[in-house]
């Protein structure tokens, strides 16, 4: 089952929906391109007790 998740664009600052996959670990990071102005964004994701937070940063840092 994927968890819903929101998260900031670091570009263009607009909040964009995607989800997470509990199966893959508490603990995720993984390259996206935003919705919104379809830059890369590196997302970390966590999941913890079925609930996901996410917290996206500018892919080349
Ligand atoms: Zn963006």
């Amino acid at each position: 089952m994927l968890l819903p998740l929101t998260y900031v664009c670091p570009h263009c600052a607009q909040a964009s929906e995607t989800s997470a996959d509990p199966s893959q670990g508490s603990s995720q990071q993984y390259v996206e391109d935003c919705q919104v102005c379809c830059r890369p964004l590196l997302l970390r994701v966590g999941v913890e007790d079925g609930e996901a937070w996410a917290e996206a940063s500018p892919e080349s840092e």
